[in-house]
C-alpha cells in the first residue's frame, strides 16, 4: 500500500505515527509546502516570550527522524491538483523547480488554514502580520524587540489574538485588542470569568475594544498607522490579525465535496466524497459532543485524533471519530483558566438550553491562607435542564488547576449527568485540593437545583 500524506502539522505528524505505529511495511510520502517540517504554533507564545530559544525547536519531528522511521519525506514540495480518478497527485518541488506526478492507494489530506485576512481598506499595508507557522513566528519575534513599534492592534480576542496580546504587552508595547464580540474570550468563557481577565489585561497595558467592527486600516508610506473600527480609530504600528482562519483547499475545488466555508466533507470515518481520500485537522469539521452535531473546532488535540483514526480506517478499520467537547486552556498573566463544550454564551447559537451553577472557592482548605499560598478558584458547571446531563465547565484560578475541565470533558463524552458528579471519587490532599472537589461541589449544588 502506498499513502500520501498532505500536511506536516499535527494531523498530518499524527496520521504517519499511526501508520508507522500499526502498518510499518506502509510507503509513505509525507508532503509539506513550507520549508520546515511539523512547526508547532501552539508553542509560538513560548518562543515569542523568550522561553524557548530557538525557533526550529517549536517541532515535533525533523526530516531526518521521520527518514530514518522509512518515511519519505518532501519539505518545500506541494501538492497543487488530485486526481481521484488516476489515483495521482501533481507535486511542484518549489527547491527544485520541478513538477511530477505522484500516484497512490490512499490519499491523507492535512491542509490546515492561514489566518484569515479582513477584506478592509489597508489589508494589503506593511506590518499587518498573522500568527501561525514559522515565518510568522519570526516576524512577530523581530517586532517584539523593534524599539519602533511602541502600539500594536491584535484583531481578534480568541485564543491566539489573546496570546499575541500578551506577548506584545510583556514586550512593552501597549496593546489594543479589537474584537466584533461583545467580550474578550466570549466564546471560551462566561461573563464571571471574562470580567476578571478584561481587569487583569487592562492592568497589563492591554487594552480590549471589544463590541467593534474593524472598518478599514489607514497607512502613511505604505505602512500600518492606524486601525479604525465603528466606534474609533487606534494608532498602530503593527497590525495581528487573529480573526478566523481560512481552510487551504482552494486546489480541492470540484476534486472532493467542499462546504460553503471551503471545509472539506468528511463523514464519520473521515472519508470523503472520494472514498480513497481522507481529511483531518483545522479544514474539517469535528462530532461536538454536547449536541451530537458537527462544528468547527481548530484545535491540534482534534487534528491529533483524527490522524490517529484515519491512519487507522485507510486500513479498513471503520473506526468512528471520537466525539470531542472543544477543551482548551490558557494563561493571561496571572490567572489560568480551561473551558469546554457548552457556555451560557454560546448555548443559543448552539440551540441548547442550559442552566450553570457557579462555585467560588479556595483551592485549598480554609486553614491555608491566600498568603500561604492558597489561591481563589471560580468553577462553572453547566447542564441541560431536563435531565442534567453535563454540558461543560469553565475554571480559573491564579493556581493551575485546568486539569479538572478534562474530567468535564470526559463527562461530557461519556453522557453523564450531574448527579453521577456529585459524590464521584476525587482524592484529597490539603496541599492539593479540599475533601470535596469543586466538581463534587458544583455538582452537588447543580442537583439540588435540578429537584
Ligand atoms: P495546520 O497546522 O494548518 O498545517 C497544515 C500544514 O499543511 C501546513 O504546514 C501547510 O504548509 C501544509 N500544506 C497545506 N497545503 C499543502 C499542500 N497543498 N501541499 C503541501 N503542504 C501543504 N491547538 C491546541 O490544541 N492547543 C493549543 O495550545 C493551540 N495553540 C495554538 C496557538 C497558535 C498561535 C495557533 C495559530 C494555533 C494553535 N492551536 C492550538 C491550533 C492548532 O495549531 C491547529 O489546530 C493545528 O495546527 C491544526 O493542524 P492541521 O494539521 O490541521 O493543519
Amino acid at each position: 500500500m502506498k499513502v500520501i500524506v498532505v500536511g506536516s502539522s499535527h494531523g498530518g505528524f499524527e496520521t504517519v505515527r499511526g501508520i508507522l505505529a500499526e502498518h510499518p511495511e506502509t510507503e509513505i510520502q509525507w508532503y509539506e509546502k513550507g520549508d520546515f517540517l511539523s512547526f508547532l504554533s501552539c508553542g509560538m507564545q513560548l518562543y515569542l516570550e523568550g522561553v524557548v530559544k530557538d525557533v526550529n525547536s517549536v517541532s515535533y519531528a525533523t526530516p531526518a527522524g521521520m527518514r530514518s522511521a522509512g518515511v519519505h519525506v518532501f519539505v518545500k514540495q506541494e501538492i497543487t491538483k488530485v486526481d481521484p480518478a488516476a489515483h495521482t497527485v501533481h507535486v511542484i518541488d518549489h527547491a527544485a523547480g520541478t513538477e511530477r506526478d505522484e500516484d497512490y492507494d490512499k490519499l491523507v489530506l492535512s491542509v490546515g488554514a492561514l489566518p484569515a485576512s479582513l477584506p478592509v481598506e489597508g489589508h494589503d499595508l506593511q506590518n499587518v502580520y498573522g500568527m501561525r507557522g514559522r515565518d510568522w513566528a519570526i516576524k512577530l519575534k523581530a517586532k517584539t524587540v523593534a524599539p519602533e513599534v511602541k502600539d500594536v492592534v491584535v484583531i481578534g480576542a480568541g485564543y491566539i489574538g489573546v496570546e499575541a496580546a500578551e506577548v506584545f504587552a510583556k514586550a512593552g508595547k501597549k496593546v489594543t485588542l479589537i474584537d466584533v464580540l461583545p467580550r474578550v474570550l466570549d466564546l471560551y468563557l462566561d461573563k464571571e470569568f471574562t470580567e476578571l481577565l478584561t481587569s487583569e489585561m487592562i492592568k497589563n497595558n492591554i487594552y480590549p475594544a471589544t463590541g467593534q467592527t474593524v472598518k478599514r486600516f489607514v497607512g502613511q508610506n505604505g505602512k500600518v498607522k492606524s486601525v479604525v473600527t465603528d466606534q474609533g480609530e487606534y494608532p498602530a504600528d503593527l497590525v495581528i490579525q487573529a480573526a478566523g482562519i481560512k481552510a487551504n483547499t482552494a486546489f480541492l475545488k470540484d476534486v472532493i465535496e467542499l462546504d460553503d466555508h471551503g471545509l472539506i466533507k468528511i463523514d464519520d470515518y473521515l472519508q470523503t466524497s472520494d472514498k480513497d481520500i481522507y481529511a483531518v485537522g483545522d479544514a474539517t469539521l469535528v462530532p461536538f459532543a454536547p449536541t451530537a452535531q458537527n462544528n468547527r473546532i481548530a484545535l491540534a488535540t482534534n487534528a491529533r485524533r483524527q490522524g490517529r483514526i484515519a491512519a487507522k480506517n485507510i486500513f479498513g478499520a471503520a473506526q468512528p471519530m471520537t466525539t470531542v467537547s472543544g477543551s482548551s486552556a490558557l494563561s493571561v498573566f496571572r490567572y489560568h483558566f480551561a473551558s469546554t463544550g457548552v457556555k451560557t454564551g454560546t448555548s443559543v447559537k448552539l440551540g441548547v438550553e442550559t442552566k450553570s451553577v457557579l462555585v467560588k472557592d479556595t483551592v485549598q482548605p480554609p486553614f491555608v491562607s491566600l498568603e500561604d499560598g492558597n489561591a481563589e478558584v471560580w468553577f462553572k458547571l453547566t447542564y441541560a435542564p431536563s435531565d442534567g446531563r453535563v454540558l461543560g465547565a469553565q475554571i480559573l484560578s491564579k493556581r493551575d488547576v485546568t486539569a479538572n475541565i478534562n474530567v468535564i470533558s470526559l463527562a461530557i463524552q461519556q453522557k453523564l449527568k450531574v448527579t453521577d458528579l456529585a459524590y464521584a471519587d476525587f482524592f484529597f490532599q490539603p496541599g492539593f485540593d479540599r475533601p470535596w472537589n469543586i466538581i463534587n461541589i458544583a455538582a452537588q449544588k447543580a442537583a439540588i437545583q435540578l429537584k
